[in-house]
């Protein structure tokens, strides 16, 4: 045909397909996964992962350096527990507007210097940039795992159950009440008209999710524990049913998630019974870092000692539906978050 096709825009996932997978060498499990490994000494492997964080949209300008620094690092790590990898180090790669100054940095590092002890790590290297625009702000995280055992996403098949860390939704909520508390339009239309919180949410409450979005918790020791439990595993970072959705597609499966089932904090279902219409942000709003992960029937006995709670089945077919208490479909609109 000699007409110009117009191409539609690619999303994020396709083009990592058309331009960096046909790039990738061995180790990079084809892009498709949160993690590459390496051969290193005596049967283990290096697990690496790279996350960036960008102001306005992984954080606000004026939240605390120490908190940025912190989140930076463990969306980095949370990808490594879900690999049941340990952390060895991290390099460090910073672009800053001059409007940062040593103030700025010096509650950055802090923050840096207690994660590092909380987790047992030190910096190995890094790159420091001036930019115009936002803060922008990367790490690489290094971690290792006995050779051949860091689960895929790829290996979850038709029967297995499905599981979660953790609770769901509490971050994606926490950024819903900073939004509002700093009227960033559009503001949620569900938000309760009476302050900043839905009725019967404490501040309290209100604290721990505003905490739960700024300071994920890398499952580190429960990861370790699920290395050959676990059919599949990833951190949940795009939200439970975007995450759930590439397990899927990578393991050619389908699957199921039984609303009822999730696991909520009280400040989640205090706000859940408030307005009804958030259980969407809690299946599709993003930043969780919690492990999701599948497992055979047969490892149910070992995972019942774990914090984790089991939410939904493997089946054949494709793609995540998720249904009620009563075993109706829930609707939902958005799948996830991607970045284009
Ligand atoms: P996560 O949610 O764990 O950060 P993503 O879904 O963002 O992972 O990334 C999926 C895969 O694509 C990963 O293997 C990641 O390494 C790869 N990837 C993303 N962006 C790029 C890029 N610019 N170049 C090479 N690989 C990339
Ligand atoms: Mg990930």
């Amino acid at each position: 045909m000699s007409r110009k096709q117009i191409q539609p825009r690619l999303n994020e996932f396709e083009r990592i397909a058309r331009y960096f997978a046909p790039l990738a060498g061995k180790g990079a499990r084809g892009l498709t996964d949160d993690v590459a490994l390496i051969p290193g000494p005596a049967r283990t492997e290096y697990v690496l992962k790279t996350d960036s964080i960008v102001e306005n949209i992984h954080f606000f300008a004026d939240d605390p350096p120490a908190q940025i620094a912190q989140k930076l690092l463990r969306v980095n790590l949370s990808d490594l527990a879900a690999k049941g990898a340990r952390p060895i180090g991290y390099l460090l790669a910073i672009a800053l507007p001059i409007t940062r100054d040593e103030a700025w940095l010096e509650g950055f590092s802090q923050g840096l210097a207690e994660d590092q002890k909380r987790f047992g790590i030190t910096l190995l290297g890094g790159d420091s940039d001036r930019t115009d625009g936002p803060v922008t702000l990367t790490v690489t995280a290094i971690g290792k795992v006995k050779a051949g055992t860091a689960p895929r996403r790829s290996g979850a098949h038709a029967g297995d159950r499905i599981y979660v860390s953790g609770t769901l939704g509490d971050a994606a909520l926490g950024l819903l009440l900073l939004k509002q508390d700093r009227h960033v339009s559009p503001s949620p239309p569900h938000l309760g008209g009476e302050g900043h919180a839905w009725r019967g949410l404490t501040s309290r409450h209100a604290a721990f999710l505003v905490d739960r979005y700024r300071l994920p918790q890398p499952r580190l020791e429960l990861g370790r524990k699920l290395i050959g439990l676990a059919s599949a595993a990833m951190d949940i970072s795009d939200g439970l049913v975007a995450d759930l959705g590439h397990i899927c597609e990578a393991s050619k499966v389908g699957a199921v998630i039984e609303a009822a089932r999730l696991p909520l904090s009280a400040a989640a279902r205090t706000a859940l019974r408030a307005d009804p219409n958030l259980l969407e942000t809690i299946l599709a709003g993003g930043d969780d870092y919690e492990i999701l992960f599948t497992a055979p029937a047969s490892a149910a006995r070992r995972l019942a000692r774990l914090p984790v709670t089991e939410i939904g089945r493997i089946e054949k077919g494709k793609g995540v539906r998720v249904s009620d208490a009563e075993g109706k479909p829930v609707p939902l609109s958005k799948a996830g978050y991607t970045h284009f």
